[in-house]
């Protein structure tokens, strides 16, 4: 492919654009820099999954895009556009106003999102305080909601308590209210994680229906390969706060151009086809993300690793239409810088 093939990797303005982001969490430790030059953009209507090692810096930015940030958290530098407005440098109340309307979240555990003492009746009519209508018509829309995302009887169960749904059932509540508002974008933190495999499945092709359904974007992180392969459209591969790949999901899956992408791909229990006592994983460890760095971020574990690993950070090369990754090895083979 030449310099001549390759378009922008967008012609629209995306829904949300993340500009050259760096945060720090600051510890008894020193600044851990747990998001480095992240550059991201998530399309109207696209699914977009970020996948990723534990601690490579998934959810920070799911919850930095959200405003959810704890009070360690400091955003150095970097912008985070979100139809065409910096979310960053709005006021608190403004930032406030957009949870729960325009933008909303599913989390890992349900019951981060769910209140306890409260029947989910009380909480889905409440969520929808933005929206125009009386109490019932509220109320029948919620039970609606509740049918559409197959909790069973919803004119009853309506009026229970969080702790009287399953672990599944509760996750399904909790989509429930986050898409009664009809997003423009849903975050969703590894949604699936805490459930059963079939449970899983389940989710994932009801999150599916219904994105399509309202033509929201959905910001999806995932440890499971399979699933981001099934729900998304696009993927964000992070790797110790640095986005080192993105493209559309037959790229990422087919044709991977990252060495740590391809080790990901090599580790997914989904993709072995030997049958094996013992998982693989990728040999070594995330470095410490305290302090700066000099070189690739991955240059430790890489089997690829050169002398220029090691004294330049590789910026991002332009692979195809959409398909990015950080790598020496693709300046070497005289792509162009995206
Ligand atoms: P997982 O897959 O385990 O959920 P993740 O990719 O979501 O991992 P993050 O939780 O975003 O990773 O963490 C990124 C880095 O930031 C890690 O090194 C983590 O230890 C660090 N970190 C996260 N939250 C804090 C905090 N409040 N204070 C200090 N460090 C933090
Ligand atoms: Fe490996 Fe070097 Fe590429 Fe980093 S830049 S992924 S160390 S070959
Ligand atoms: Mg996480």
């Amino acid at each position: 492919m030449t310099s001549d093939d390759l378009t922008p990797r967008t012609s629209t303005r995306p829904l949300l654009e993340v500009r050259d982001l760096n945060l720090d969490f600051s510890t008894p430790r020193g600044h851990v820099h747990a998001l480095r030059n992240v550059w991201l953009a998530v399309p109207a209507a696209q699914v977009i999954g970020i996948v990723g090692e534990s601690g490579s810096g998934k959810s920070t930015l799911a919850y930095t895009v959200m405003g959810l940030l704890p009070e360690n958290a400091d955003v150095t530098s970097g912008s985070i556009l979100f139809q065409g407005k910096d979310l960053l440098k709005m006021s608190a109340q403004a930032r406030r106003n957009l949870l729960g309307d325009r933008l909303s979240m599913i989390f890992q555990n349900p019951m981060t999102a769910l209140n306890p003492v409260r029947t989910i009746e009380s909480q889905m009519i409440d969520i929808q305080h933005h929206e125009q209508g009386s109490r019932n018509e509220k109320r029948a829309r919620a039970i609606e909601m509740l049918h559409r995302v197959g909790i069973p009887d919803p004119q009853s169960r309506i009026q229970a308590y969080p702790h009287h749904f399953s672990g599944g059932m509760r996750q399904r509540v909790c989509i429930a209210m986050a898409l009664l508002v009809k997003p423009a974008l849903l975050v969703a933190d590894e949604p699936t994680t805490a459930l059963d495999a079939t449970l899983e499945v389940q989710i994932i092709h009801l999150l599916k229906d219904l994105q399509k359904e309202i033509g929201c974007s959905v910001l999806f992180v995932s440890h499971h390969l399979g699933a981001v392969a099934e729900l998304c459209d696009q993927v964000v591969v992070m790797y110790a706060g640095e986005v080192v790949e993105q493209g559309a999901v037959r790229d990422i899956f087919l044709n991977p151009a990252h060495p740590y992408t391809r080790a990901l791909l090599e580790c997914d229990p989904g993709r072995i086809k030997k049958s094996t006592r013992t998982l693989p994983t990728i040999p070594g460890e995330v470095p410490s993300l305290l302090g700066s760095k000099v070189g690739c971020i991955f240059r430790t574990r890489c089997r690829h690793a050169y002398s220029r690993c090691v004294q330049e950070n590789p910026v991002e090369y332009r692979i195809g239409f959409d398909h990015v990754a950080r790598c020496h090895l693709l300046d070497d083979k005289r792509l162009v810088p995206a």
